[in-house]
């Protein structure tokens, strides 16, 4: 299937360079904690304020949000402050009260991304609504199913959509709750023309202390804004205490982003980077050749392979690459993580190139 997706309407959110800030608790827990919330959000200069009223945790048994009363809550914010107001989505009952406590914009949370049954049942929910929706990235690194899900809105007649990056679970120990693959919402945007990209820095960190640097990162890479958790008293929240800041934390970390500018203003400037780039095309044109050259030869060593019946995996022999690799790297100022993953994706593809060979009659 090939569709292709233009996000047809501006969200109109922004009159400056400056990032669309949306924030609030992770989940809404009591009157007076929504409330002063939303008051100190606001003078902050927070303007979309967010908070969990069904809470999808992974585990029974964990708080899982105080349900439709939140919203009222939620409208005393907005009639006190003029903030837009967010919740997070899971099914079409969920649907049906946020739209009819006037929530301005919905988010579909990771776990229901994740699910194309869910997701359909919510587009179909908005037929005729053309309401702004936020989607967040799945759990699982999974372009296309984060493509599937904005997909669907889009089919619903949804014209304003967003990406929401909140990182992807996986296997190995990071430093992430949720590792941000940043290359995948940068595939994203190069799929879906005018796709706004906004950044939850609260989930991808899990902990205070990272938020700021993923937060810079994103608006190096150009995001309209950002979806941060805040809590009047961090420790005593309901759900993730851990990664949520307080209002002034927020304020904080706002008053340190470096907002950089898309060109440089200067032409001289925009002159020298388009002669460096122009270098770095030199050099990937180095890069494919040798690439190339080298997977001939695998191919070559196929053959040998081949002929004289030998396995293709030879165990030292990769132990032995790596190890030069490695020390080469150090040699030339490369960071050895870099060295290990590119070369595992060089390794991989030689074992394919002489897979064909030995397998071909
Ligand atoms: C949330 O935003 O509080 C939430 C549950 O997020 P996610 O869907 O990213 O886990
Ligand atoms: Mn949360």
């Amino acid at each position: 299937m090939n569709t292709s997706i233009e996000i047809l309407e501006n969200w109109n959110l922004k009159n400056s360079d400056r990032p669309i800030i949306i924030a609030g608790p992770c989940s809404a827990e009591s009157e007076e904690q929504v409330i002063s919330t939303g008051d100190k959000l606001h003078a902050v200069g927070v303007s979309i304020f967010r908070a969990g009223i069904w809470k999808p945790r992974t585990r029974p048994g964990c708080f899982e949000g105080v349900g439709s009363v939140g919203l009222d809550w939620m409208n005393t914010v907005k009639k006190r402050t003029g903030m837009l107001l967010t919740t997070e989505v899971a099914n079409v009952k969920h649907v049906y009260q946020a739209l009819k406590a006037g929530v301005d914009i919905l988010w579909i949370g990771a776990r229901t991304t994740a699910s194309p049954f869910a997701v359909q049942e919510i587009a179909e929910a908005l037929k005729g609504v053309n309401i702004p929706v936020m989607v967040k990235n799945p759990v699982n690194p999974d372009i296309d199913l984060w493509y599937g899900a904005i997909e669907r809105l889009h089919n619903s007649g949804i014209t304003k959509i967003a990406g929401l990056h909140r990182g992807f679970s996986g296997l190995s120990k990071s430093k992430f709750r949720n590792d941000p693959h940043w290359q995948l919402p940068i595939k994203l945007r190069q799929r879906i023309k005018n796709i706004p990209m906004f950044c939850d820095p609260s989930h991808i960190a899990g902990n205070k202390e990272l938020i700021p640097d993923i937060c810079q990162k994103a608006m190096d890479l150009n995001y309209a804004g950002l979806m941060i958790e805040s809590h009047i008293t961090p420790d005593k929240a309901l759900s993730d205490a851990k990664q949520q800041l307080t209002p002034v934390q927020l304020s904080d970390l706002l008053n340190n982003l470096i907002i950089r500018d898309k060109k440089a203003k200067n032409t001289k400037v925009n002159e020298s980077l388009e002669e460096l780039r122009v270098k770095i095309d030199e050099f990937d044109d180095i890069i494919f050749e040798a690439l190339s050259n080298r997977m001939e030869i695998s191919k070559e060593i196929g053959i040998v392979k081949k002929e004289n019946n030998i396995n293709i995996i030879q165990a030292t022999r990769w132990s032995n690459i790596l190890k030069d690799a490695l020390e080469k790297a150090q040699k030339n100022g490369l960071s050895k993580k870099f060295i290990i993953n590119f070369y595992e994706l060089v390794h991989q593809e030689s074992i394919n190139l002489q897979n064909e060979v030995l397998n071909r009659n």
